[in-house]
Parts: structure tokens; sequence; C-alpha cells
């Protein structure tokens, strides 16, 4: 079984169209490239899962605001590639921009309120520019499973509603966040920080594990619980946070007291670069 790496759509759906017919279980998995372990997390379910694995990668303009990191975003294909191959992926869809985008595109896809905390307003269009990608891949693909990392809380939250508003035929799986030994989550963007920032870039899980703590040991009140974590915020003068939240865990909405399950998420500029992360947490 070998590899087959494809552009444009109508080359993928000659591809998938016969594999469909035969009523054989396709599942996606979309990405942006620069794959890391988290990445293949999610590949080997599909491949467990799945009879024909599809990867897409591609750098979504749509999602990216100006002063945002498009241009310098990683893209090494190659290597993706061979990661691609590693884990025994069938085809890979790596469009151009030309490929996927009208000009001028004039119908997105929008879930509302779920991009109103977090990083939606600190990133004005990002999610519907995901979640229009997104629909789009749905479309040109068909799959019957997609895989989405917990990592990006949010964007699985929107992407499972658009699925249930929108009555499309895909199962959502979401997958746990595959962490470094230290705890950083796994990003494309972890290339960006410099030697010195490396280290500092951890006090985003530790701030949130100190505020799952918090909620564990009985805390109910969120503004006691994210006082806790910014103090250890604090102790990085080089790391400026865009927010700590404790969110539901369907609509992602900050919550009053905290009765039930809940998200703890958080963003953080470490120099030049941004991260994200989040945990769960319970009373107890
Ligand atoms: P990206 O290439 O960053 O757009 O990510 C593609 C998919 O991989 C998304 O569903 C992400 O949530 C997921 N992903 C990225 N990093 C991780 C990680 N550290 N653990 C689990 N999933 C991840």
């Amino acid at each position: 079984v070998t590899l087959l790496k494809v552009q444009t759509i109508p080359d993928i759906r000659r591809q998938l169209d016969p594999i469909r017919a035969e009523r054989r279980v396709i599942g996606l998995v979309p990405t942006m490239g620069a794959l890391h372990a988290g990445h293949a997390s999610l590949i080997k379910r599909a491949r467990e899962e799945c009879d024909t694995v599809v990867v897409s990668i591609f750098v979504n303009p749509l999602q990216f605001g100006p002063d945002e990191d498009y241009l310098r975003y990683p893209r090494p294909i190659e290597k993706d590639l061979a990661v691609c191959s590693d884990y025994g992926v069938d085809l890979v869809f790596a469009p151009e921009v030309g490929d996927i985008y009208t000009v001028p595109q004039l119908t997105f896809a929008e879930v509302t309120r779920l991009d109103a905390h977090l990083c939606g307003p600190f990133r004005p269009g990002h999610f519907r520019g995901v979640a229009t990608v997104v629909l789009k891949l749905f479309n040109i693909t068909c799959p019957d499973r997609a895989y989405f990392g917990e990592k990006d809380y949010q964007q699985l939250c929107i992407i499972r509603r658009m699925v249930e508003d929108l009555n499309l035929a895909v199962t959502i799986v979401p997958m746990p966040i595959f962490r470094e030994p230290d705890g950083l989550a796994m990003s494309s963007r972890n290339v960006y920080l410099q030697p010195g920032e490396r280290a500092s870039a951890t006090v985003l899980i530790r701030a949130l594990e100190t505020a799952r703590k918090s909620i564990q040991s009985g805390e109910r009140k969120p503004d006691v619980v994210k006082e806790a974590a910014k103090h250890v915020f604090s102790t990085e003068g080089s790391v400026r946070p865009d927010y700590l939240e404790i969110v539901d865990t369907r609509e992602v909405q900050p919550v009053s007291e905290i009765t039930g399950a809940v998200r703890i998420a958080g963003a953080v500029w470490v120099g030049r670069t941004r991260l994200i992360d989040n945990v769960e947490a319970s009373p107890s």
C-alpha cells in the first residue's frame, strides 16, 4: 500500500468515489501540516477505525488575521508526507489556496455564540475561517469519521455544533491532548519558541493544573480559581496571558459557579509565539 498525494478537488473525489461505492469507512484528519506526535495520535486512531485514511494538509488563509503568522507558518511538506507514510495514511489531500477558494468567496460557515469567548474575541473571523474550511473538506471528502484534537477545544466544540446544527453525516471523534514530557502541549507553533522561551512556555499548563487542583479541592467560584492560576502566570515575567477562562463543555461559555464538569482554557504569548491549552476539571 503506498501513499498517494493529491492536490485538486476533482482528483481527490476521483480517488474516493469508488471507495465510497464499496461502502468502505473513510476517515479524515484535517491538519495544517508541520505534523508532530499530536497529529500522529489522530492518524493512528483513524487508521485503527477506518478502511481509508485521508489526511488533509492545508494552511487555511481564511482563519488567519492580517497580523498573524500565515506567511511564516511552517510548511515542511516532504517531512509531512514521510510521517503520513509511516503511519499508513492512504491519501494526502494537499490543495493550494486556489483549489479551495472561489474569488471572491461569498459563502461562509459561522457557528454563533460558541465564538464569543476564549480565542474568539482575540482572533476575529478565525472560527468562521475554520468552520468554513472544515465544511468544505467535509463536502469534498464526505468522510464517515473526522478526527479533531482537544488541544483546540473551542474549535472542537464549534465543529461538533456545526455538524449537529447542519445535520452533517459525519461522526466527530475527539482526541486527547498529546504533550511533551514536561507538559507542554504539542503544537506546530512550538518551533517558533526561542531556546530561552521554551522553559517559560510550560507556565500555561502549570497555571491550568493549579486551577484544576483548586476546583478538585472544592472551590466553586471561578474568580477564586482564576486568581490562583493568574498567580502562576505572574512568576514568568516574559509571558503575557491573553485569557484564562472556566467554561462549560458544550457551548464554551464562562460559568458563574462550578457545579459540574468544566473546561479550563488559556492562551498566552511567549515572546512572539501564541500558545493555547486546556484541561478538564470536575468538583470532587
Ligand atoms: P493543526 O494542524 O494545528 O490545525 O491541527 C490539526 C488537528 O490536530 C486539530 O484537530 C488539532 O486539534 C489536532 N492537534 C494539534 N495538536 C495536538 C495535540 N498536541 N494533541 C492532540 N491533537 C492535536
